[in-house]
């Protein structure tokens, strides 16, 4: 096991929340859904490769309908930021069920030659104010950061299965509605 703590500390700027869009995975989307008792269309959003930057045309999230792409990302503002992002407080309103990613902000995995697990640093692309007053153990980290991996490799399986489907007629909300059914079913695996 690698280094077991980093240095930091989270002072609520508000950054991460107002001025980066958050995407989630359907397990993210399904578990925010079932405890604050929302429809998903309510806070979900697909945007188009002009709308973000940062994710590449290869990532294979991307849904394709005709010649058009789409993500999925949480509803935001550029003036507010995150649909969940309290305005006074700047305190995440869903915490407890936040996406895997929210949870991992601002750490960035590093790993050995030999795919190890070696450390935690602080991500420097995103603009956090990186304090480093505090100390964060890194084994929950771990867990988080290997349990986002599963979650992606799944979400890639029912985003093929989405842009399989030869009906140019879908609009990109129809995946919400598709991933409800693939989890209801128990059928990640198709
Ligand atoms: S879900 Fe919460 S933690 Fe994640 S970006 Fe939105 S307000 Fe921030
Ligand atoms: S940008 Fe950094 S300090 Fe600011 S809220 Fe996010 S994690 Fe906390």
């Amino acid at each position: 096991m690698g280094k077991q703590t980093v240095r930091f500390q989270c002072h609520h700027s508000g950054h991460c929340c107002r001025d980066v869009v958050c995407l989630p995975t359907p397990w993210d989307v399904l578990r925010i859904a079932m405890n604050i008792h929302r429809d998903p269309h309510d806070f979900i959003e697909f945007l188009t490769p002009d709308e973000i930057e940062g994710v590449s045309k290869s990532d294979p999230t991307w849904l394709i309908i005709g010649d058009n792409r789409y993500i999925m990302a949480l509803q935001r503002t550029p003036e507010e930021g995150c649909f969940f992002l309290d305005r006074k407080t700047y305190h995440c309103t869903i915490y407890e069920h936040r996406p895997l990613l929210c949870r991992l902000y601002p750490f960035k995995l590093h790993e050995t030659r030999t795919g190890e697990f070696s450390h935690f640093s602080l991500h420097q692309d995103v603009g956090c104010p990186r304090f480093r007053d505090g100390v964060v153990e890194t084994a929950p980290l771990y867990d988080l950061y290997l349990q986002d991996k599963m979650h992606q490799e799944d979400y890639v399986k029912i985003v093929n299965r989405f842009n399989a489907l030869e009906d140019d007629s879908r609009s990109p909300e129809h995946f919400l509605d598709l991933f409800v059914e693939v989890v209801q079913a128990g059928d990640e695996e198709g």
